[in-house]
């Protein structure tokens, strides 16, 4: 039987539905699995994407994109495929991609993530002959702790830089991890302060109903005072990776620096980044929930997307599936905002934290 999405140059592409998943090159009809700019790009004739992702999506591609927003779960049929859109657990809006034809199901995951955080709806195993997976931390060294213990590193990181007059600066992807980490952090500890690429990110989290504590920008932080580094003792500040060195960080004065990402993991990475401190928090599935979510599909036939591709397909054809991959050009999400590093060559950590 004829595969019901393959690979064409300008991205996967689903065959009787003549519609592509998450392209990379400009396409009549896109299905949107998340907006991550890997896999939300501009250019396409018409979008189709999760309802609660509308927002974010036409904030980064425009307001002027021709998108229909279908609820989590509500099937539609185009050409003849039943398609559908299930939580992904990875960011808000994030979600799989159902499609039924003549008595075959196909899933593709976009990316994903099984531990529940409280920003985005829960990830949803959908049952399938065939599943497209990412594989972004596929190796069996990566492996996270539960979030809330993360949550409670950065409060106690957060709570002694404050005892001490300093601020506190958290580096981190503006879309999604930012987010998360408002959420989860215990907002009584200090004032927090956003740069001006998290904001309006936050925003859009808000009016799509999730709660995320009082933010500030530096404007707002600085107004009426007059030592400027003096207003931030005590504060955490959240940035992306790229304002590190800039001289818009200069002006919090004294302050201990930290990065937050499942690259982290590899002592490496902490290095290469020069910050005082490394909190190993991923939106992306581990080892252990990669095996779980592909396990709960059902499905005897594998396809792997980026990531650790070689080693995840060796592990599923070692237990018995028909795994294989799909040469596509995401994962790349992470970089948006600096380079992450090739695990391969990174430095592994040897405290055992995770092991
Ligand atoms: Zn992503
Ligand atoms: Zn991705």
């Amino acid at each position: 039987m004829e595969d019901m999405v393959v690979v064409r140059k300008e991205g996967l592409y689903c065959v009787p539905g003549d519609f592509y998943i998450d392209p990379w090159r400009p396409v009549a009809r896109a299905v949107i699995t998340h907006a991550h700019a890997d896999h939300a790009r501009m250019g396409h004739a018409h979008y189709l994407a999760a309802a609660p992702g509308a927002g974010i999506l036409r904030a980064r591609l425009g307001a002027g994109i021709n998108l229909q927003a279908l609820p989590y779960g509500e099937g539609i049929s185009h050409n003849g495929v039943q398609l559908s859109l299930h939580p992904a657990g990875h960011v808000l809006g994030s979600a799989q991609l159902r499609m039924e034809h003549a008595g075959r199901i196909w899933v593709a995951s976009g990316d994903y993530k099984l531990e529940p955080d409280g920003t985005c709806a829960p990830f949803e195993p959908v049952r399938c002959h065939a599943f497209i997976t990412e594989s972004t931390f596929g190796m069996p060294i990566y492996r996270w702790q539960p979030q809330q213990d993360i949550f409670e590193e950065i409060n106690q990181w957060w709570r002694g830089n404050a005892a001490e007059g300093r601020a506190s600066v958290l580096f981190c992807y503006c879309f999604g991890k930012a987010q998360r980490i408002l959420h989860g952090i215990d907002a009584s500890i200090g004032p927090i302060v956003c740069h001006g690429a998290v904001e309006p990110l936050n925003r859009l989290y808000r009016e799509a109903g999730v709660a995320l504590p009082d933010t500030l920008t530096v404007g707002e932080a600085e107004a009426g005072r007059r030592g400027k580094a003096a207003a931030y003792a005590g504060s955490l500040i959240i940035a992306p990776p790229s304002a590190a060195g800039s001289p818009w960080i200069r002006r919090f004065g004294d302050y201990s620096d930290a990065f937050a990402s499942g690259w982290m993991r590899l002592r490496g990475t902490r290095r290469r980044r020069g910050v005082d401190r490394g909190f190993v928090l991923s939106d992306h599935a581990d080892w252990p929930a990669l095996q779980e979510a592909i396990s709960a599909t059902g499905a005897e036939r594998i396809i792997v997307t980026h990531g650790q591709v070689a080693t995840m397909v060796r592990w599923l054809r070692q237990n018995g599936l028909d795994a294989g991959a799909f040469a596509t050009e995401y994962g790349d999400e992470e970089t948006e905002d600096g380079p992450v590093p090739a695990p391969a060559t990174a430095v592994m950590e040897e405290d055992g934290r995770h092991a």
